[in-house]
């Protein structure tokens, strides 16, 4: 497995943001959570340490843990390719959806186990006694046994879920099950999110958070937005070759660098045109092809607004093996628009080779974005509707998973009852284009939202409230861990 690292930061830079009384809250939290850990290592395992919303979290998360003085580590995965495509089909199965349509028997469960075996003795070797562990979504579930006997607590969270139980669903958590038995807590997303074999009282609910100071998330002075899109390629214009600088995750400054080959269709979007835009990864389960047909004939007739799909360069996200296919998908009907359709329509697969960078140019998109979508066919919670929401950008959104908890439909946002309706999904985009008043007031409030319910105080508290609630496995007297 590889350490990924986390530099500290500290907590403090909230206290102005949140007020005194949250700010109050969460000192108490972390004096309650140092006594109760009393040294013990918090560690994370995840399955990638970049792309996607897990990865996103955890580094922030766990940032201003350890920025409390709390040991919180982070391992990912070290699996081979067809290990991802089982999972893959896991991640797809607790979405409702059939994924790939390939089975989940004996054969895929011997796979995935003894691609997890060599992970589990390097995680067993590293734990001292008493350190409490979560790993995260299906990928880590198989390591639960192997750690029964290490003497530590075992917490599990998955990020996914679905609103309603089908015959894929079952398949994929009777994949899991076997595994869940042994876990002192499982964190989900959502109530209905929760594994059905695991006990009520086993299952907490905690919802994501977004870092209102990191790269993906820092205020961008306004001349800099512009900057950054004209020289990461995804906006025309002339380049003025003034440094444009972010904050990374390390607590150093980082620079733009100049990027020719983000555009995988349409070039790069004319200057100071209006655009709608959706960020995700390429998995089928963001349908960005849909995003494309329900721009096309509803909403680009109505305003002059063009249509920015961007996602990661697939290279760049090592879990994820429907990347390439869907991206390619969506490369293949931008060419089957006609030429009016493909010059407002822009495909971008941004870099990862800096996540810092990659987050602060999303950023960038996000601000500048007339409109924000995210017409998920499923989504855990959506990370990306949060960030746009925080930067006040009007929002419409598919009424699915954990968006229903996100955005208060007409209040903070617009929600899509039925994400397979295109046409509704037009409409609505022209509306938004088209009635600023309505589009001013949605973002206001939909940054309030955030505000209140989805900055990391709150997150920190619930992990608080969490550890403090379990057994925590016993530490040897005066020890200390490894
Ligand atoms: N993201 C990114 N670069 C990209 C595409 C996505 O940084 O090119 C980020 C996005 O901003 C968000 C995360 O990846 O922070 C996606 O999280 P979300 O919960 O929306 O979806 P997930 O990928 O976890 O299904």
């Amino acid at each position: 497995m590889r350490t990924v690292d986390v530099a500290p930061i500290n907590l403090d830079r909230l206290d102005h943001l949140i007020g005194p009384e949250r700010w109050a809250q969460v000192q108490r939290g972390v004096q309650a959570a140092r006594a109760g850990l009393d040294g013990r290592v918090f560690w994370h395992v995840s399955s990638t340490a970049t792309g996607g919303g897990v990865a996103e979290m955890l580094q922030i998360l766990l940032a201003y843990v350890r920025g409390t003085g709390i040991d919180a580590r982070w391992l990912v995965l070290d699996c081979p390719g067809p290990f991802f495509s089982i999972t893959k089909r896991l991640h797809n199965a607790l979405h409702g959806v059939p994924g790939d349509g390939g089975p989940l028997g004996e054969q895929e469960r011997s796979r995935y186990e003894a691609a997890l075996a060599p992970n589990a003795e390097d995680l067993r070797s590293r734990l001292g006694p008493g350190d409490v562990v979560q790993l995260h979504d299906p990928q880590t579930a198989g390591l639960i046994p192997h750690l029964a006997d290490r003497g530590v607590s075992v917490l599990w969270r998955s990020h996914i879920g679905c609103d309603k139980t089908n015959e894929h669903t079952a398949r994929g958590w009777a994949f899991l099950e076997p595994y869940l038995r042994e876990a002192q807590a499982v964190v989900v997303s959502r109530p209905v999110y929760a594994p059905p074999s695991v006990p009520r009282e086993r299952v907490v609910v905690i919802a994501p958070s977004i870092d209102p100071f990191a790269a993906k998330n820092a205020p961008i002075p306004n001349g800099d937005v512009q900057r950054t899109l004209v020289r990461a390629g995804v906006v025309e214009g002339m380049d003025d070759a003034l440094e444009v600088r972010f904050p990374r995750r390390d607590g150093s400054t980082g620079t733009v660098r100049r990027h020719t080959g983000a555009m995988v269709a349409g070039g790069p979007v004319p200057a100071d045109t209006p655009y709608v835009l959706q960020v995700s990864r390429w998995d089928r389960l963001k349908d960005m092809p849909g995003v494309m047909r329900a721009f096309i004939g509803n909403a680009d007739a109505r305003a002059a607004a063009h249509l920015v799909l961007a996602g990661p360069a697939v290279e760049g996200v090592s879990d994820d093996p429907e990347g390439v296919e869907v991206l390619q998908e969506c490369v293949q009907l931008w060419e089957e628009l006609d030429p009016a359709g493909r010059a407002r329509v822009h495909l971008a697969a941004l870099p990862m080779d800096d996540v810092d960078e990659n987050a602060h140019i999303v950023n960038a998109l996000q601000r500048a974005a007339a409109i924000v979508v995210q017409k998920s066919l499923q989504e855990g919670f959506g990370l990306t509707v949060t960030e746009a929401m925080w930067k006040s950008r009007p929002m419409i959104a598919s009424a699915v998973g954990g968006i229903q908890d996100q955005i208060e439909d007409g209040v903070s946002g617009l929600l899509l009852a039925d994400p397979s309706n295109l046409a509704g999904a037009g409409q609505l985009m022209a509306r938004l284009l088209t009635d600023d008043a309505l589009a001013a007031q949605l973002g206001a409030r939909a940054r309030e939202r955030v505000y209140q319910q989805f900055l990391p105080d709150r997150h920190l508290l619930q992990y608080e409230r969490l550890l403090a609630a379990m057994p925590l496995a016993p530490r040897p007297p005066g020890g200390t861990t490894t």
